[in-house]
């Protein structure tokens, strides 16, 4: 089966300055570098190193031929991302010598998704294959209706939490994924629990404390695999692309998520994001 990924992609452009510039100073960064990032990307990278066949639907503007090169590279298929007028989205990153960050986002073309590429990219898709989103893109929720229309599970991650969006949201999936802030938050929007939502399986990722799977009044908790670590971010995104590797192949659930945390407890011991998610032998060998 496939997985359907509408969602994100950025450029992350890292600049290292001597302290984060305060407002109307001017200051020269002392290095640049620039790696595949965004929510979407991520995930796609990791569902395709899980060993699923992955199709990424999206949107690029005409300066991201490198990105689809990495994306091609790393097992993704990238025939439905598109390419719009507005550049490619990016996040300006500043970093300062105690690594404390200021991150400055632009969505760009993540926002331009047009409904013929989500359209054409769909009407590929078989019963049974799997449709996933997050909140970084437009489109959303046509892609969760006409992914439902067609027989596809639908799985979301309210990531970036998003009220308005997380509400049109959770009526079409079967499978919602959030973190702890993230089900608090919601739980302020909304005054809905996990458990009360009208979402079949929801996930709450607890960080170094694992997650619970919670379907309708029963929640099961699963331990982290304790590691030492050395860069969290991209954890989640790691997390999210196992499980649904791992449902995709037809594991049950307890197993996809002791997969998903393998995979994640794997990637907080490394630095970086997209480039280095591990892959499915690295898991399965992984001895913390
Ligand atoms: P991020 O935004 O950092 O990518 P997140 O906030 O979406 O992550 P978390 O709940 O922090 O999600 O982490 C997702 C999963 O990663 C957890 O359920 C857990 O399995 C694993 N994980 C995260 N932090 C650790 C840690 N310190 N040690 C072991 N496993 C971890």
């Amino acid at each position: 089966m496939a997985v359907w990924n509408l969602g994100s992609i950025n450029e992350d452009i890292v600049y290292s300055v001597p302290h984060i510039p305060g407002p109307g100073e001017t200051l020269a960064a002392t290095e640049k570098r620039h790696y595949l990032g965004g929510k979407g990307a991520n995930m796609s990278v990791a569902l395709a190193r899980s060993g699923a066949q992955v199709k990424h639907i999206g949107a690029l503007g005409a300066d991201g031929d490198w990105i689809v090169l990495r994306l091609t590279e790393m097992g993704v298929d990238t025939r439905f991302i598109a390419r719009t007028a507005q550049g490619t989205g990016h996040a300006v990153i500043t970093v300062d010598s105690n690594g404390e960050n200021a991150i400055t986002l632009w969505p760009g073309a993540n926002r331009e998704i047009p409904l013929e590429m989500l359209q054409s990219a769909l009407s590929e898709a078989r019963t049974g294959d799997l449709f996933v989103t997050q909140n970084e893109t437009n489109m959303q929720e046509e892609g969760a209706r006409i992914a439902r229309d067609m027989g596809l599970s639908v799985a979301y991650a309210a990531a970036p939490f998003d009220a308005a969006a997380t509400r049109a949201m959770l009526p079409h999936a079967d499978l919602l994924v959030l973190n702890a802030v993230e089900a608090e938050q919601l739980r302020e929007a909304t005054g809905q629990g996990p458990s009360d939502l009208p979402v079949r399986d929801v996930i709450v990722t607890l960080g170094a404390r694992g997650c619970d799977w919670v379907r309708g009044p029963d929640i099961l908790h699963f331990d982290a695999i304790p590691v030492t670590p050395v860069d969290t971010t991209g954890a989640g995104d790691t997390f999210t692309g196992y499980l649904l590797g791992g449902l995709d192949r037809g594991q049950p659930m307890p197993q996809a998520i002791g997969q998903a945390i393998r995979a994640a407890a794997l990637m907080v011991t490394r630095k970086g994001t997209a480039d280095v998610i591990p892959d499915l032998l690295e898991v399965q060998e992984f001895r913390p």
